[in-house]
C-alpha cells in the first residue's frame, strides 16, 4: 500500500492568490463594464531587454545546426553565466566567490522550496513575519511546522515586521536552527541596514544556526548604504545561503532563470556531531534531482551583464521604481501611511481606520477598481496592512492613484 506524505495534507488549501482571484472574477461578473487595475500579484509588465531577445535568438540559431546545438549542459549551469555572475554581482561589492559555489537554476521559487531538503526535518525554523509563503510551505511539505493553529503554525517562529519596531525583526526569543531573511522584502517592500544584518549573521555564527537569505529584488535597491547581498557581512560566508532571481531584475518571470550562492564553509552537524558541507549536498542534489536551465535561458540571462543589457534593464528598474515613488508619494498625499516602495516595488500599506486587510481590499476592488494584496494573507503580523505592487503600467498606475485620491476626499 502505498502511503501518502501526510505533511501536504495540512497545506492551507485558501491559497492566497486562488482567493483573490475568486473575489475578483465574481467582481467582473457583476461589473462586467467596469476597467479593473491590478496591483496585486508581483509578476511584471515590461518586456524582456532587447539584448536578451537578440541572445536568446542567436542561442535558438545555435541549436539548428549539428556544430553549435546544446544538448545536456552541466546541472549547476554553464561557466560564462556563472563566471558573468560572480563578476558583475559580486566582485563588484567585495565578495569573492568560487565558481563551484554559483548553482544556476531555474528561479528562486525552485531552490528557496527545494533547500530543505538538506536539512532534516526536526530543525526548527524562523521567518520574519509577514512573509512571502513559499518558505513556511515547503517546511510544512516536510513536516517541520507543527499543525495550525489560530492562523499560525505551532512550530515556526514568526517574528513580527510592523511599523512599531519599524519593520526590524528582533532576534528570536526561542532558539531557531533555520531562519529566512527575505531583503528587501517581500511583501512589506522594507530593507535592513549593514548593522541590522550583522546582528542576524551573528547569531547563526553564535547559534550554529543557518540563514537562507533571498534576496530576488537585490536590484531595486536605490540606497547605496544597504546591503545587496549578505556577503557583505563579515561571517556570512559560513552560516548563509543566498537565493537571486533574473525574474524581476530582468523581467525573466516566464523565461525562468534564478540562481543560488552556497559557500563553501557552510555546513551543518549530523547526530552524531561531524560537520557536513551543505555545498557538496547541494550538488549532489542537483545532479540527481534537476537537469539544468536551458542554455538558451541562460545565453539571455548572460546578456543581462552585457553593456547594453545593463543599461537596458536598468532603464525597466527605473519604470517601476517611478511607479513607486508615484504611488507612494500619491498614497501618502491622501494622509495614507505607506512603508517601503524606495528601495523594492512593494508598497506596504497601513490599512485606514483601523480596517483588517480583507475588508479594504474589498472596498478596493468594489468602489475604486483596484486589485491589491491584504497583507494578513502573508501572515499574522500582516493583518491592517495591504501590499501595492508597482510592476503595473505607468499610466495604469497613474490612474489607480487618482481614482484612490478621489475616492479618498
Ligand atoms: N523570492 C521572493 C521573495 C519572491 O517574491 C519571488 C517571486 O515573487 C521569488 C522568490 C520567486 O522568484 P522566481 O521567479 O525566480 O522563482
Amino acid at each position: 500500500m502505498a502511503l501518502v506524505n501526510e505533511h501536504f495534507l495540512k497545506l492551507q488549501s485558501n491559497y492566497l492568490f486562488s482567493d483573490i482571484a475568486k473575489k475578483v472574477n465574481s467582481f467582473k461578473i457583476t461589473h462586467p463594464k467596469q476597467k479593473i487595475i491590478r496591483m496585486g500579484i508581483g509578476d511584471v509588465t515590461q518586456p524582456l531587454a532587447p539584448a536578451v531577445i537578440e541572445a536568446m535568438h542567436k542561442a535558438v540559431n545555435e541549436m539548428a545546426s549539428k556544430e553549435t546545438f546544446h544538448g545536456y549542459g552541466p546541472e549547476q549551469g554553464y561557466p560564462f553565466l556563472i563566471d558573468a555572475i560572480i563578476k558583475n554581482d559580486y566582485e563588484s561589492i567585495g565578495v569573492s566567490l568560487e565558481p563551484s559555489e554559483v548553482f544556476i537554476s531555474d528561479g528562486a521559487k525552485s531552490d528557496c522550496g527545494n533547500i530543505g531538503d538538506l536539512l532534516r526535518h526536526d530543525n526548527s525554523i524562523g521567518v520574519t513575519d509577514p512573509v512571502y509563503p513559499v518558505y513556511i510551505d515547503s517546511n510544512v511539505m516536510s513536516g517541520r511546522t507543527g499543525i495550525w493553529e489560530n492562523g499560525i503554525w505551532s512550530d515556526v517562529v514568526y517574528i513580527p515586521c510592523t511599523a512599531e519596531n519599524q519593520f526590524v525583526p528582533e532576534l528570536p526569543s526561542r532558539r531557531v536552527d533555520i531562519i529566512y531573511l527575505c531583503y528587501p522584502n517581500n511583501p512589506t517592500g522594507t530593507t535592513l541596514t549593514k548593522e541590522e544584518l550583522k546582528k542576524w549573521v551573528n547569531y547563526a555564527l553564535a547559534n550554529d544556526a543557518i540563514i537562507m537569505y533571498d534576496s530576488a529584488y537585490e536590484a531595486y535597491i536605490q540606497d547605496p548604504n544597504i546591503p545587496h547581498s549578505i556577503y557583505e557581512i563579515k561571517g556570512a560566508k559560513k552560516v548563509a545561503i543566498e537565493f537571486r532571481s533574473f525574474s524581476k531584475t530582468a523581467g525573466f518571470t516566464g523565461v525562468r532563470c534564478g540562481y543560488t550562492v552556497i559557500p563553501k564553509e557552510v555546513s551543518a552537524t549530523t547526530l552524531k556531531g561531524e560537520r557536513v558541507f551543505l555545498n557538496k549536498l547541494w550538488h549532489r542534489r542537483q545532479c540527481t534531482k534537476f537537469n539544468g536551465t536551458s542554455y538558451i535561458t541562460q545565453r539571455g540571462a548572460e546578456a543581462v551583464y552585457s553593456p547594453e543589457g545593463k543599461k537596458q534593464i536598468r532603464q525597466t528598474i527605473n519604470y517601476y521604481m517611478n511607479n513607486a515613488k508615484l504611488m507612494k508619494e500619491g498614497l501618502e498625499a491622501c494622509g495614507l501611511q505607506v512603508y517601503g516602495g524606495t528601495n523594492a516595488p512593494y508598497l506596504w500599506v497601513k490599512t485606514p481606520d483601523g480596517l483588517s486587510s480583507w475588508k479594504f481590499f474589498e472596498k478596493l476592488l468594489y468602489e475604486v477598481f483596484i486589485v491589491s494584496t491584504p497583507g494578513v494573507g502573508f501572515g499574522p503580523s500582516g493583518e491592517g496592512y495591504l501590499r501595492l505592487t508597482a510592476f503595473g503600467d505607468h499610466d495604469d498606475t497613474i490612474e489607480a492613484i487618482q481614482r484612490i485620491q478621489h475616492w479618498m476626499r
